[in-house]
């Protein structure tokens, strides 16, 4: 398989024709062997446009909706990250290479583990991952300058808005279990701003904050 080529391919279709515009976001999804985080088997359906089972009743996002998320996080190199849902750990991988330091949050201990293997593979450094419940943040290395969920929530977890920081970012979808709206909320000089940036479906966010089950 030629990879590259696949990955190029998949960032001008799916990602530059539907408008994103972040010249980081685009080189990195160029860069980033996704077929290495999908199920073993599903390596050549990768760079399709669609998300993919990673096992547990989990999966891999879109390509277009990890750019986008992503994007929406204006990173620029410096900041700190936290990530809930690491899930096959790909968008872990991308927002390394955009940020300064990942830490990341899975509930499923054997997806973590795979996630880590993988990671530590391709050599990445600046992430910090670990199984538990995400949707309490991680205290000890608050305040964080972005936050990701991955996950669907029934309302932004409390414990996550007061995790980050001033200024900050946050992406998280919100909504019922079968159709969210991907909310960005942007910390400034003690304001919180909040915006709705389109219909998106993520597995549910089951935690203390989020979901108390899947149905
Ligand atoms: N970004 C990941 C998305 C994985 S799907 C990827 O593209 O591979 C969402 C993940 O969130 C699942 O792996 C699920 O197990 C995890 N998850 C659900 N609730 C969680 C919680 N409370 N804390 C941490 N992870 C959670």
């Amino acid at each position: 398989m030629d990879w590259e080529s696949l990955r190029n391919e998949m960032v001008e279709t799916q990602l530059v024709r539907r408008g994103i515009t972040d010249e980081g976001v685009l080189e990195t999804m160029r860069e980033v062997p996704r077929h290495l985080f999908v199920a073993p088997g599903m390596e050549s359906r990768a760079y399709g446009d669609h998300a993919l089972p990673i096992g547990e009743g989990q999966t891999i996002s879109q390509p277009f909706m990890v750019a986008l998320m992503t994007q929406a996080l204006e990173l620029t190199g410096s900041e700190r990250v936290l990530e809930i849902g690491t899930g096959s750990g790909y968008q872990t991988a991308i927002l390394s290479k955009l940020a300064e330091q990942v830490f990341s949050i899975e509930r499923v201990e054997s997806l973590t583990a795979r996630a880590r293997a993988v990671l530590e593979d391709l050599g990445a450094s600046n992430i910090a991952i670990r199984s538990g419940d995400g949707t309490i943040g991680w205290k000890e290395f608050e305040p964080y300058d972005r936050i990701i969920v991955t996950a669907g929530a029934p309302e932004v977890p409390p414990s996550l808005e007061e995790q980050l920081g001033d200024p900050g970012i946050m992406v998280v979808p919100v909504g019922s279990q079968g159709l969210q709206q991907l909310r960005i909320i942007v910390k400034s000089e003690g304001e919180v701003s909040v915006r709705d940036a389109g219909g998106c479906v993520f597995v549910p966010l089951v935690g203390r904050e989020g979901w108390s089950k899947e149905t």
